[in-house]
């Protein structure tokens, strides 16, 4: 064989697998759309672990029919023009690559509706391509369908899991999403059972309570840290209230869940010795930091992020979960400074 470039579809469908690496990730591309476009309200409904179908629903901005067909195209977002903006970003999208790719990847159907217009627009795409349209009557806001994902490349579709674990990991990214966004409400439901609704619950110790029902609201403490530069806010549990994992730690950087081992390492290191080894705290901890200070410009399927001063990071995470410790009257044995 020759050297020969690659048609388009082909290089679109071999980098869809950077953003389509499950059912998961479709889920959480559209939530973090519908969060950026402002929304106060987000329905999410799978069918099959999402293998069959995924709906978003939002009452966000919209998108008027010119925006409709320009944001399905590769690399083309409103959230960010240069470089520089990068610098400043404080939305979860800046790619322009998600919409793009996801249908690139499915059948799409993409209902939007915005103030701007009298009509909204149905798209129904097929393989990246529009196959139809439709004006739309209804109010403000956006409504992605998504059918029969990775149906155009099977090879792909094979490695999807079963509908049960693509289904429990949607579950646990929407828990995040709930924890992280006070202010927006969640509508979840997976094969026709809503799963969690949030209406209603609109405190962080609502939220807690609703996705897991066993921890008491008598053993969550409240964090709250600020060294002017950076912020610390959340609920640990008591000492006393521990886990064998870390799955219970929840740890959000400027409300994106990372999972960053020095991040969790500090939050342990906060309880000094209250807290015996192989035991874990359960904690919803949110880090707010100046977007200057921190780079989310890494691969779109890490949980890091970098900071300009991981140190200061650190020790404010340790600081104030160690305060919040103390203040609970449950920090008995010495500390060990470090
Ligand atoms: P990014 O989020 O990185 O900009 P996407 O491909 O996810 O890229 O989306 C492309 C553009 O489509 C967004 O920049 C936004 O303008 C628009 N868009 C996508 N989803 C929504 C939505 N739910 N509501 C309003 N606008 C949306
Ligand atoms: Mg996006």
């Amino acid at each position: 064989m020759r050297i020969h470039e690659l048609p388009t579809d082909v290089v679109r469908k071999i980098a869809a697998g950077e953003v389509v690496t499950g059912c998961f990730s479709v889920v959480k591309e559209l939530v973090e759309n519908s969060i950026d476009a402002g929304a106060s309200l987000v329905e999410i409904e799978i069918r099959s672990g999402g293998k069959e179908y995924i709906m978003v629903r939002d009452n966000g901005s919209g998108m008027t029919n010119q925006e409709a067909k320009l944001a399905i195209k590769p690399h083309t977002t409103s959230k960010i023009s240069s470089i520089e903006d990068l610098d400043s970003l404080i939305t979860f999208g800046f790619r322009g690559e998600a919409l793009s790719t996801i249908a690139s990847v499915s059948r799409m159907r993409l209902s939007t509706a915005a103030d701007s217009e009298e009509l909204g627009t149905i798209l129904e795409i097929a393989g990246g391509s529009v196959t139809g349209q439709k004006p739309l009557s209804g109010s403000n806001g956006t409504f992605v369908e998504v059918f029969d994902l990775l149906y155009n490349t099977p090879a792909r579709r094979k490695f999807l899991k079963s509908a049960s674990i693509e289904g429990r990991m949607v579950t646990e990214m929407i828990q995040r999403f709930i924890l992280a966004f006070e202010n927006v409400d969640f509508v979840y439901s997976r094969d026709s059972q809503t799963v969690f609704d949030t209406r209603g619950a609109g405190s962080l110790q609502d939220r807690i309570a609703l996705i897991y029902p066993g921890i008491s609201t008598r053993d969550l403490i409240p964090v709250s840290g600020d060294s002017g530069e950076i912020k610390v806010n959340g609920y640990v549990t008591l000492p006393s209230r521990t886990r064998k994992n870390r799955m219970g730690e929840n740890i959000f950087v400027n409300r994106r869940y990372v999972r960053q081992f020095e991040l969790n390492y500090a939050l342990e290191r906060g309880y000094g010795e209250t807290l015996q080894k192989g035991n874990f705290p359960f904690a919803v901890l949110f880090i707010d930091i100046d977007p200057q200070e921190v780079d989310v410009n890494i691969h779109p399927q890490k949980l890091e992020v970098k900071f300009a001063s991981t140190a200061a990071v650190l020790d404010e995470v340790k600081r104030a979960v160690r305060s919040a410790i103390k203040g609970a009257g449950h920090f008995t044995i010495n500390i060990v400074h470090s």
